[in-house]
């Protein structure tokens, strides 16, 4: 199978790169694309940039252009449930948009008409994810994941999108991605690693923390790519 592995920054993917060792790149559509098999896969690997649009243009290429045919997201994120701390894993039960407003005509916070508020990741995934974590002896948390263009650093945005959304942590790519693979009718996975509490602290945490956390999810993702059937 055709599997695109993708994260937001170099630090996500880096660590990928340097596990499988040996791949090609081939520059398309403003980005470099790494392709290499590993655990009996094709693997396509990128890094989109961070926020919602390049993120977007990233996927859909893997999916259009390199014809994957599951995607996998590995990166980091702020927490917002109380149970994550800096280094744990947490996968996208589902995602929304938590910068999306149009309440003004009506509609409730994060709702595009003729879309969903949230999109649901991949079950079959998930399950083999959980079954991943139990093996390695890892605490793998489920939960939403509200997505937005705002590295948000303040206690009462926070506050706002867990009140809102009943998200669990947020970052700023996970949505957007679920959003193209949905509608390209492609399973996909969004793992993140905590790196910081998305408040006063948060990027000071996130510059102490962005490697090693995203070394823990980039380990656990090349884990699933593994078991993945062909
Ligand atoms: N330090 C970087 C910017 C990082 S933006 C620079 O200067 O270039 C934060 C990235 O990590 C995004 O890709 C996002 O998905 C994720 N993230 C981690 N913590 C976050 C938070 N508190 N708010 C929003 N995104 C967060």
């Amino acid at each position: 199978m055709k599997i695109a592995i993708m994260g937001a920054m170099r630090e996500e993917i880096d660590p990928i790169l340097s596990t499988v060792e040996k791949y090609t790149s081939t520059e398309y559509a403003g980005n470099i694309f790494y392709e290499c098999t590993y655990g009996g896969h094709e693997l396509v690997i990128a890094y989109s940039k961070i926020g919602k649009v390049f993120s977007a243009i990233t996927a859909s290429v893997m999916l259009e252009h390199f014809k994957a045919q599951t995607l996998l997201f590995s990166g980091v994120a702020g927490g917002i449930s109380k149970e994550l701390k800096i280094g744990d894993l947490v996968m996208a039960s589902a995602l929304c948009q938590h910068d999306v407003d149009i309440t003004a005509f009506g509609h409730p916070a994060g709702f595009i008409p003729e879309g969903t508020l949230m999109v649901e990741a991949d079950a079959q995934l998930r399950s083999l994810a959980s079954e991943v974590a139990v093996d390695m002896g890892i605490d793998l948390y489920e939960g939403i994941i509200a997505t937005g263009d705002q590295f948000v650093a303040s206690s009462e945005r926070k506050e706002w999108i867990e009140k809102t959304f009943n998200a669990d942590a947020l970052e700023m790519e996970g949505a957007s991605v679920g959003c193209v693979c949905q509608n390209f009718g492609v399973p996909f996975f969004v793992l993140r690693a905590i790196s910081d509490t998305a408040d006063g602290g948060a990027s000071d945490d996130f510059d102490d923390f962005l490697k090693t956390s995203a070394q823990v999810s980039a380990k656990f993702i090349l884990e699933m790519v593994k078991r993945l059937g062909h």
